[in-house]
This record gives C-alpha cells, structure tokens and sequence, in this order.
C-alpha cells in the first residue's frame, strides 16, 4: 500500500482536492467553485477534506493563492481571494485532526512537476504560473527555496517602474503586461476582435500587424523576466504553467534572449491543473524533486582506484555529503596505533556497519555518496543494509582501473598510509585483485575509466538520470 495525503489546490476560480498517493498518483478527486467569502473558502475546504479523509491519510498539503510563511504557517497576503489572518491551517488540522502543511499554490504545483511532470530530473528550476495573475516559485537543490519567508513572488519581478500599478503596491511588475488579465487589456486597446489567445495566434499568423503587436506586447515583458530570473538565480530550467503557460511558451517564440550571457531553457508544465493537488499532497511526504526517496550514490572500487577524489568532486556538484569507510576507520587506527591484518579487517567491518546506520537515521529526504571498497564484504550484506535503510535508489560509480596502475599508486602512497593499512606486501595481492574485481550491482551502474580525466559533466548528468527517472 502506497502512503496516502490529501492535496488542496485553492484557486481564484475553482478549489480542487484529491487522495494522492507518495508517488504523485490521484486516486479520488472533488473540485468546486471557489466561494468569495474567505470564511466560506475554509468552511468548503474543511468539508472536502473530511470527504476524502481515511484512517491511512498521513496529512494534508494546502496550496494557497498568495504569500505564504511556510515555517509558521501563516498566510501573509493574497490577490483576488485573501486567506490572510484566519489561521486557516490550525482550523483544519483542529476540524480533521491530520498533520497540516501550507505553501504557496504555485510552488505546490513546482513540486509535482519536478516529482513527475515537465522538471523531473531537474533540481535547479524557478515556475511561472500564467493565469489570472502570475505566480512564481523557486527550487535550488531540489527543495523549494522560501529565503527569508516567502521568496519566489516571480509575478512581481518588476519589468517597467512607470508601468501599471500593481497589488502589490508597485508599478509595471510583469503581472500587469504578461497575465491573462493583462492579454484581455492588449487585446482591448488594440480594438482587436478576439475572444481567446488562440485566435489572436490566429490572425498573427494571417499577418494581422494589431495581432503581432499584442503578443509582442504580452510576451516581451515576459522575455525580460525571465532573462532576470536567469542573471539572478540560473536556474536549469523555467517552467512554463497555469492556463496560459504553453501559450506563453509559444508566444517567447518568437522573441529570443537578448542578453548573450543569459538564455534560460524554457519548457512548458506537464501536468495542467493537476499539478496544484498533487504537489500538495507529495508536500506531506518530503520536499520537490522526488526527494522524499532516501539515495545512495556508491562510490566503489579496489583500494587506489581513486575513489575519493571522485567522491569529492561529485560532492562539490551536488552538495550531498560523502560518508567514507577510510573517514571513520582512520581516526580509531591513529588513536589505537598499529594493528594486524585482521584487526584491520574488524575495524573495517565495524566502520562499513556505522555508515548504513546513519543513513538509516537520516530523514527520507536525504542522498548521500558512500566512498568504499564494497567488495571487502558479500553483496547480501549491502542488500540488507540497503533494505534495512529503506533507500529507494541506489547508483554505482565503478571505479575501474588495470591492476599494474592500481598496484603503482598504491605503492606510491605507502609513506602516507596509516599504520595498520596493509604495507608493501599487500602491492602484489592488489593488482590481481583490480584485475578480477567486478562492481557490486545493487542498482544502476556508470563503469569510470580512471585512467582518464574525470567527465563530472557526464557523471552528474547520470546520477541525476537515474534518481529522477522512476
Ligand atoms: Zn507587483
């Protein structure tokens, strides 16, 4: 049985919930109109909350229209539809008794998609929601990015300072020319006759110069956001959604980056209006990205295949702390001083068994880069220290070098080496065993050739590739 939450997408226009599962399915989904009353708006969640709730539901996930202080849960400001000072979340975790979490609507829906939607796989992504107004939110390193409080309000990057006024007490934010109210206003004033986006696309494209001139006029300023969303946080990519997202996208077309240094990769959303309820429920399991899954990155190979510098380096790129046999085994030796082969061996079993017990303690959210000589130990242990860790997927980095080359560096290092490594001696046993050793296959493997320059770009790119990817 999959763990269950229930996700709350309350819009302008329409209030959505669902039952969805850890994986980002919707088993049941309610929608109903949005009341104008906020007492009203909390009084209807409340009730469909209880529609949906079961024993098994773990908590509920609330996407908010407006400025949300997630850590204290408090609803600073809002357009249309204002939540602000109703203590909205004590109510509803007072009336359901279940474990209540609010973000902001539009980094609800960022969630979903970098879980299983149009950012998947991608950890660095900033959204735009392009509807009635325009939301933004914000993802660094695979978790949603709130700053101070409540960061990523990208709808109010401003584009022009004696612009339109805006709600949020300024002039020209990109939410006055680049909305879909904003659309309707073009249109008007250019006294062109067309009820949808599609239609103004329409006579654009029949070489209507009004027609042009409006899209130009809605997604110029757009262009300009996102090229300072780019100089400012360079994300990997810019999502594109809410009801106007592709339409956007299509609009941009035309109009490309100015700014040589700055060329965001802009998609558009996958997962239309669903994404606001699934986000809010994966919100109750861990954060965006999928990183509700415990990762391991196994960073393997014989003594002197040069595990650790590429265990540092793939550290440096992603920020996931490594966890070393060598780290935790070399402080016991210099305290205890020399020891034999077997002792050896023991501490080294004993150091292997405390690197899986932290990651068993660690939160569900958690990658970490183990740096060891696996094979020193049955594949049937790592399978149960796997399980036992409850670690969803795991990736090989294999470190592969010929016995003659591991057998040199080895012995160039002896000097270095702690008493109780094995010395000299051991030169000979090493590069027989470099030349038969296999990787241990628990899960996807990268084989590295390390008698080549390291390709990080590549390697980062795989991980990735095989954490987002389900
Ligand atoms: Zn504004």
């Amino acid at each position: 049985m999959p763990d269950i939450a229930i996700g709350v997408d309350i819009g302008g226009t329409n209030i959505r919930a669902a039952l969805v599962s850890d994986r980002g399915e919707i088993l049941t989904k309610l929608s109903e109109r949005t009341p104008t009353d906020p007492l009203q708006v909390l009084e209807r969640v409340i009730a469909m909350a209880r529609q949906l709730d079961r024993p098994d539901v773990a908590g509920i996930g609330l996407g908010i229209p407006g400025r949300v202080d997630v850590a204290n849960r408090e609803i600073l400001s809002g357009g249309i539809l204002n939540l602000a000072g109703l203590n909205f979340a004590e109510r509803i975790e007072a009336a359901i008794g279940k474990r209540v979490v609010v973000e902001n609507d539009c980094s609800m829906a960022l969630i979903a998609e970098m879980r299983i939607g149009g950012a998947k796989g991608y950890r660095n992504v900033a959204m735009l929601t392009i509807g009635t107004g325009i939301g933004g939110a914000v993802a660094h390193a695979g978790s949603i990015y709130h700053g101070h409080r409540a960061a990523g309000q990208l709808g109010h990057i401003c584009v022009s300072q004696d612009g339109p006024p805006c709600p949020c007490g300024r002039r020209g934010c990109v939410e006055t020319f680049s909305s879909g109210t904003a659309l309707r206003r073009h249109i008007a004033e250019a006294g062109l006759s067309a009820a949808t986006v599609g239609e103004v696309f329409d006579l654009a494209a029949a070489g209507n110069d009004d027609a042009r001139r409006v899209l130009r006029q809605w997604a110029a300023p757009l262009r300009a956001a996102l090229d300072n969303i780019a100089a400012t946080m360079d994300p990997e990519v810019i999502l594109l959604g809410g009801g106007l997202g592709c339409d956007a996208a299509r609009a941009l077309a035309d109009l490309p980056a100015v700014a040589p240094w700055f060329c965001p990769a802009i998609l558009p959303a996958k997962l239309a209006d669903d994404a606001g309820v699934i986000g809010a429920g994966l919100s109750i399991f861990g954060n965006a990205g999928g990183a509700a899954e415990k990762h391991v990155v196994l960073v393997n190979g014989v003594p002197a295949s040069g595990k650790s510098r590429l265990a540092k380096a793939l550290s440096e790129r992603t920020g996931w702390p490594i966890l070393s046999l060598d780290g935790i085994k070399n402080p016991f030796l210099q305290h205890i001083g020399p020891v034999d082969r077997d002792f050896n061996r023991t501490l080294g079993k004993a150091s292997y068994q405390a690197i899986w017990s932290f990651i068993a303690d660690a939160p569900a959210s958690s990658t970490f880069i183990v740096d060891a000589w696996f094979g020193f130990q049955p594949k049937a242990q790592l399978e149960a220290y796997i399980a036992d860790a409850k670690i969803a997927r795991v990736a090989e980095l294999w470190c592969k070098v010929p016995g003659t080359v591991a057998g040199e560096r080895y012995a160039s290092r002896l000097k270095d080496r702690l008493p109780g490594h094995p010395g000299a001696e051991y030169v000979q046993e090493l590069v027989a065993l470099a030349d038969r050793a296999e990787p241990m296959s628990c899960g996807a493997v990268m084989t590295i050739d390390q008698t080549k320059e390291l390709d990080m770009d590549a390697v980062v790119a795989w991980v990735s590739q095989v954490f987002g990817g389900s």
